[in-house]
């Protein structure tokens, strides 16, 4: 019998397995919209990889001296019979990830490692409400592409105008809304605050996955905290912010 001498009292740490690591190569990469750069990928175990739609891997993406940074990406698709993944890089600027992206050819390595991520579908919600900006449509595409049929499901992107809007594929029962910010430079707004706050909540028990810039996923929680969503109803996760290099902000004040 093994005892466990760990007081009662003292918090453990959360330990959460690590990661497994892949190596990833090129197969093809190409522009799915003006704005967004696709880069398709295989590796030799690539059979292995289960993830839910909506989850991520951290890439090893190198940097312009030669240094390697985590980067979080969405897994947009998997073809399990390719033997393939896709992966779509907003190209917001000359920053490491869409510079990767856009130079990746067949045959490039690019080491990843998870998949990782809490903002996946919850089944049992009566309603779905998904939020983000342009780096949430692989996830919040990916998401309504698996939902099930007839499923209620509230969709509200923020992106820069009418070129950024990408096709939907989903059987679920969707409102999407495209909220342009015409011009405004992506980042801190009101503008999907200012959604959320108008959007009327229905009756049931319903779900909010609210990811995108931090401050404006923040601002948004708060929204819905205070309109009456517990908690446990809101997945939130802020996916970049100015200033900040990589990773994510956990959203859950
Ligand atoms: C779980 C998760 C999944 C994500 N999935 C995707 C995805 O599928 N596709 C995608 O494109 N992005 C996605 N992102 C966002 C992406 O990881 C960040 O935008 C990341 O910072 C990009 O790296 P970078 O090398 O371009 O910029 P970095 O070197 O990390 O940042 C440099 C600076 O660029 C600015 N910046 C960063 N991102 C943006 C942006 N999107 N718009 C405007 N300015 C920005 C900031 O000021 C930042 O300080 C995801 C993030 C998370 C946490």
């Amino acid at each position: 019998m093994t005892h466990d001498s760990t007081p009662i009292t003292q918090e453990r740490p959360r330990q959460r397995p690590p990661l497994r690591s892949w190596d990833l190569q090129v197969v093809d990469s190409f522009d799915v919209e003006p704005n967004m750069r696709r880069v398709v990928l295989t590796a030799d175990d690539i059979g292995d990889l289960t993830y839910k739609p909506g989850q991520a891997l951290v890439l090893m993406i190198p940097g312009p001296g030669g240094e390697t940074g985590r980067r979080d990406y969405t897994i947009r698709s998997m073809d399990r019979a390719a033997g393939t993944i896709s992966i779509d890089f907003v190209l917001h600027g000359d920053t490491p990830a869409p510079t990767w992206a856009r130079r990746a050819k067949p045959g490039d390595r690019l080491e990843a490692r998870g998949p990782r991520g809490g903002t996946v579908l919850r089944p049992d919600a009566d309603w779905h409400l998904l939020t983000g900006d342009e780096t949430c449509i692989p996830a919040i595409a990916h998401i309504l592409e698996t939902i099930p049929a007839g499923a209620k499901a509230f969709v509200f992107i923020e992106v820069d105008d009418g070129n950024g809007e990408i096709d939907l594929k989903t059987e679920a029962d969707a409102l999407v809304r495209w909220v342009h910010r015409n011009g405004a430079p992506a980042g801190p707004s009101e503008l999907m605050n200012g959604m959320i706050t108008e959007f009327a909540l229905l009756s049931g028990k319903g779900h909010a996955y609210i990811i995108g810039e931090t401050s404006n996923v923040r601002r948004q929680r708060h929204t819905l905290v205070a309109r009456g969503l517990t908690r446990e109803q809101i997945s939130s996760e802020g996916y970049w912010r100015p200033g900040r290099i990589g990773g994510h902000d956990h959203v859950d004040d």
